[in-house]
């Protein structure tokens, strides 16, 4: 595998403003944040993302994730939050180290994670749940 930014990051041969650390996860600042303590959560050993991960290791990650969200709610009074995940390049993932965001938000903050919805395709949900089968 080509050097991973977050690998070396976990392994504390690259720079990080450490959150907290479990056994299977590191939490960390975002370099680039869209909020105060605008954090990144990973596990210790390289996946790329939800597709490819160990569900232990998946589950290490969102206890962490739960961690940080307690973290700040006790420390810093925090009652709003987006934890996003992307999955790949079209599911806008630019890190290929799985991680999770944890986004405090706050009313008036400016910030705005929208979809385009689509109800029309409502019609096509009996067909889609059959595939499934
Ligand atoms: P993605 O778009 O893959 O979901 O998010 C990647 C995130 O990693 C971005 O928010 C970006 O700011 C952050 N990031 C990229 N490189 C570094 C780094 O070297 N250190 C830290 N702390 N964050 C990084
Ligand atoms: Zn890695």
């Amino acid at each position: 595998m080509a050097s991973c930014i977050f690998c070396e990051i976990v392994a504390g041969r690259a720079p990080s403003w450490k959150v907290l650390e479990t056994a299977d996860a590191y939490a960390f600042l975002d370099i680039n944040p869209v909020n105060p303590y605008h954090t990144l959560v990973i596990p210790r050993q390289h996946y790329v993302n939800v597709m490819d991960v160990a569900p232990a290791a998946w589950q290490g990650v969102m206890q962490a994730v739960k961690k940080v969200v307690d973290l700040y709610t006790e420390k810093l009074g925090m009652e709003h939050a987006q934890i996003v995940h992307s999955a790949g390049a079209a599911g806008q993932q630019d890190v290929f180290h799985l991680h999770a965001h944890v986004v405090p938000r706050h009313a008036g903050d400016g910030q705005n994670i929208k979809w385009k919805t689509h109800p029309e395709m409502r019609s096509q949900y009996d067909q889609m749940i059959a595939r499934l089968q």
